[in-house]
């Protein structure tokens, strides 16, 4: 018989509470969303339809575009909008090592290349002032990311590209309800590209996506390259592809929508909130936090923190049951995915510190004042020396 297994090393703590809490928002609007998915399964359309179309004219209003077209994924929103516009072989996009790995996989998918350009270290999104000298004969598209629900520097990104006659093609997963100078995003450049992944501030029950342009060309090119280029029934136009969003998702998407202002806020009470938690403690003098750009409505789907200790401090919070996540771990340039740009670490060094020090800290709507004080009583306790603390007692 074996010798009993050695004691494993302690067992990770119980986590305090999740780091979103996707199961609370449920809670909260059950009867509605199983009525929708219950009425979806009655009409048994589920590719496509009524809802779809409902959904598409809601987000239109919400974006302030004349257009909206759902499809199956975020990452899909990003191919389907570049395909749109015709970039591939031999064309470069502009865009941040800093993001998801589908902001440039889709870019890569088209076969055009990905340029990437570092980022500005408060906002975490692309550096404006970096733009240009990234740009070449065969730059197409400048794909900026909105990164955790903080626009990026649109005035100055749509600048560069009226000048170049280049077209901006909005990278919003993060950032649906957020806006710059008034103007809500995925209403800023040629195209806009919405994620509805359960995490996202608007989530499906499952994948799905949607793209948002005011031009009547593109919504017509994107209508036909969701299926299958196909025009009509076996009438193919194009190479397109299958890429639509399910009639159960837009249900469920629309019970949800109405919700998402008031969510929206709660997001923005939540991070105020830290703020003032981790002000009124003397904390910024360890972590810095995030900051909404000028004139800009950030809708937080990250609270961000930072700082040069984030890897002892997620620890610490670990061992207390707070959760935390860290985005992104690596700037894509060094992904192994991407080494055949050719990049070199060093070259981004904005993007390659905020991997080292960003910290998300736990921000979704239905997060507690209590749980909040949790959070930061542990990071106070993280940074007070013990012998201090003691000391004052
Ligand atoms: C989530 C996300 C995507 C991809 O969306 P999916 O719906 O998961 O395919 C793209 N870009 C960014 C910045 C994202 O956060």
């Amino acid at each position: 018989m074996e010798a009993a297994a050695a004691q494993p090393a302690q067992p990770a703590p119980k986590l305090l509470f999740p780091f979103l809490d996707l199961k609370a928002q449920f809670d909260a609007i059950r009867p509605e969303l199983l009525a929708a998915v219950e009425s979806t399964f009655e009409s048994q359309s589920f590719i496509l339809g009524p809802e779809v179309a409902q959904l598409e004219s809601e987000i239109a209003q919400l974006t302030g575009c004349r257009f909206a077209i759902g499809c199956a994924s975020g990452s899909d929103a990003l191919l389907l909008a570049l395909m749109a516009l015709g970039v591939g072989v031999n064309d470069e996009v502009v865009t941040t090592p800093f993001t998801f790995g589908a902001t440039a996989g889709s870019i890569a998918r088209t076969g055009a290349r990905p340029v990437f350009v570092d980022i500005d270290p408060g906002s975490y999104n692309i550096d404006p002032a970096l733009i240009e000298r990234a740009i070449t004969s065969r730059t197409r598209v400048i794909m900026p990311v909105h990164l955790f629900g903080a626009p990026a520097a649109m005035e100055a990104i749509g600048d560069i590209a009226a000048r170049r006659n280049i077209a901006i093609v909005e990278d919003a997963a993060q950032a649906i309800g957020a806006s710059y100078r008034g103007a809500p995003v995925g209403s800023l450049g040629a195209l806009g590209c919405f994620s509805f992944f359960p995490s996202k501030n608007l989530g499906a029950a499952g994948d799905g996506g949607i793209i948002t342009t005011n031009d009547a060309t593109f919504a017509d090119r994107l209508r036909v390259l969701r299926v299958h280029g196909a025009r009509h029934k076996y009438s193919y136009e194009r190479i397109g592809m299958n890429s639509r969003l399910d009639s159960l998702q837009a249900a469920v998407l629309r019970v949800k929508l109405p919700h998402l202002a008031g969510w929206t806020a709660l997001r923005q009470r939540n991070a105020a909130r830290y703020t003032t938690m981790i002000l009124s403690r003397g904390l910024e003098r360890f972590v810095t936090l995030p900051v909404a750009p000028d004139g800009c409505t950030h809708v937080y789907n990250q609270f961000t923190i930072r700082t040069e200790h984030r890897d002892a401090l997620r620890d610490h919070l670990r061992a207390r049951g707070i959760p935390t996540e860290i985005y992104y771990p690596l700037p894509l340039h060094t992904e192994p995915a991407f080494l055949y740009l050719g990049y070199a670490t060093g070259e981004f060094p904005q993007a390659e510190r905020a991997c080292q020090q960003a910290l998300a800290l736990p921000i979704f709507p239905e997060l507690t004042e209590a749980q909040q004080s949790a959070v930061v009583d542990a990071i106070d306790e993280f940074f007070a020396p013990t012998s201090a603390r003691t000391e004052e007692r």
